[in-house]
């Protein structure tokens, strides 16, 4: 049994180690130096992240009646980001070093040394914050305090996919700056395809790019990432009661999914965007740093299929079908960052124990139904056939009934349970001498570490009792 649950602080460094150790996250292109803000899913990293996605999907796809799926192309009319604003106004307040040349984000810098700033505060505003405090503020590479004045940096992404004409950015389309402008674009799509009638949901996992100006804090804030949103579509005015109930069940989801209460809050926006009506952050207590934006929660109005209907001229209001009614319905919208997200489980789900005397151990307590590996098959010893003969007998039939089993035979088992432990899979089997005569293997507990003997022919049925005990 583990002796304490005490947790020390956990820094945002021991989850980087744990990930590049056990193969959950590397740095992109890690062998040419690596690349700013571009991450890796490794072996464990690509199950865990599938498996969160899989939780999303489920509990809007499968679990409600009233949400459809889709998942629209990356490149898109470049029409699309004038419609939605994002070639004129995507942009981060941004300022230069004029000793080193590094840039900083203005107004997070600002929120570093206490002053509140955001994103959407007018340049003017941002300017007077920023020489207001300029005796606080230094650069973070060279510490100097000299900086050039805050202009916008357009955050888009620009490519020359299907431009022949040599010199590339004659005509640029660019990469979506975030993944919800496909919704849209099929909202009619999917009415006129399906049985959908407001009020309705899309939701769709996208990937979404950035020139974000300083990418931070790991999986935090990336350049390129993959979005899990959700749209939902009402009739014009009758926002408000979807909007709370919307916001209230995506916190919960997260509670429900393993999240610790205490480390989730939400922060209303004080600086809504113009078509904006409500916006609300999920924040997760981030290691290192504390709370900020998980997931947005935004109440955008008629703003998005407004914008597409007066510049694609099509005409994209709905008609309510019992009334002929006709208007371009509200949107209600959902959007996290699925590297966001992964940090936050990973975080949530990081313990330190003391087993006996001063030995830790690291453990991941994910939910078995989010953990990368479910069960992990061992012969006790690695040369002696007639146990790897029956662990691998043992792993196959496991196999046939389990997703996520896995044979792990490296290093002694002391060395096996804490590698499993800090993969966090919640079951490790374990075939000895005596399973060799009585038929009984051990099932080794993540959490309690308790062993159970267990008699091959039942283990289908405990597994399955042990995993939904969890
Ligand atoms: P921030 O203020 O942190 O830049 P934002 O308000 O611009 O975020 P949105 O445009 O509302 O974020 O995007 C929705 C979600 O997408 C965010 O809540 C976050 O989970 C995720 N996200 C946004 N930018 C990034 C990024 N650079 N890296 C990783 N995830 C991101």
């Amino acid at each position: 049994m583990p002796k304490s649950n005490e947790q020390p602080k956990v820094n945002m460094e021991d989850i980087v180690a744990l990930a590049k150790r056990r193969g959950f996250v590397y740095q992109g292109s890690e062998i040419y130096g690596g690349m700013a803000g571009m991450y890796d899913f490794g072996p464990y990293g690509v199950e865990l992240l599938n498996n969160l996605k899989k939780a999303w999907w489920k509990e809007h796809i499968y679990d409600r009646d009233d949400f459809y799926g889709l998942d629209s192309a990356i490149f898109k009319e470049p029409r699309v980001w004038d419609a939605s604003g994002h070639t004129t106004g995507f942009s981060d307040p941004l300022a230069e070093c004029k000793v080193c040349n590094t840039r900083i984000r203005v107004d997070k810098e600002l929120e570093r040394i206490g002053v509140t700033a955001d994103e959407k505060m007018s340049e003017t505003d941002l300017q007077r914050l920023f020489d207001e405090n300029k005796d606080k503020l230094k650069c973070p590479k060279c510490g100097a305090k000299d900086f050039s004045p805050v202009r916008a940096f357009n955050l888009l992404v620009k490519t020359n996919m299907g431009d022949f004409t040599g010199d590339g950015f004659d005509h640029p389309v660019y990469l979506p700056g975030e993944a919800c402008q496909g919704i849209y674009l099929n909202f009619k799509n999917v009415v006129d395809t399906t049985p959908a009638r407001i009020p309705f949901g899309i939701a769709q996992i996208g990937k979404a790019f950035r020139n974000e100006i300083s990418p931070r804090n790991f999986l935090f804030r990336t350049r390129e990432m993959e979005q899990a949103d959700t749209q939902y579509f009402v009739k014009p005015h009758e926002n408000k009661a979807a909007y709370d109930r919307i916001k209230q069940a995506r916190f919960d989801w997260y509670i429900k999914m393993g999240i610790k209460p205490e480390n989730l809050n939400f922060k209303q926006h004080e600086n809504l965007v113009f078509y904006a009506s409500d916006a609300w952050d999920i924040e997760y207590n981030f290691p290192s740093y504390g709370f900020d934006e998980l997931e947005g929660i935004h109440d955008r109005t008629d703003y998005d299929l407004s914008q597409h209907t007066k510049f694609s001229g099509v005409d994209l209001s709905y008609t309510e079908p019992t009334t002929g009614e006709k208007y371009i319905p509200w949107i209600l919208e959902t959007s996290v960052g699925m590297g966001r997200m992964f940090l936050a489980f990973l975080s949530d789900a990081y313990h330190v124990e003391t087993t006996s005397g001063d030995d830790t151990r690291v453990v991941l307590k994910l939910k078995p139904e989010l953990s990368p590996i479910k069960i992990a098959v061992s012969p006790l010893l690695r040369n002696k056939p007639e146990l790897v003969e029956l662990a691998t007998k043992v792993y196959r039939q496991l196999k046939t009934t389990f997703n996520g089993v896995a044979y792990d035979d490296n290093g002694n088992i002391g060395k096996r349970y804490r590698r499993q432990d800090e993969i966090g899979t919640p079951l490790c089997v374990v075939i000895d001498f005596d399973s060799l005569d009585n038929h009984e293997v051990t099932i080794r507990h993540r959490d309690t570490m308790e062993q159970t003997r267990v008699k091959i022919s039942d283990l289908d049925a405990t597994i399955t009792k042990q995993l939904a005990g969890f």
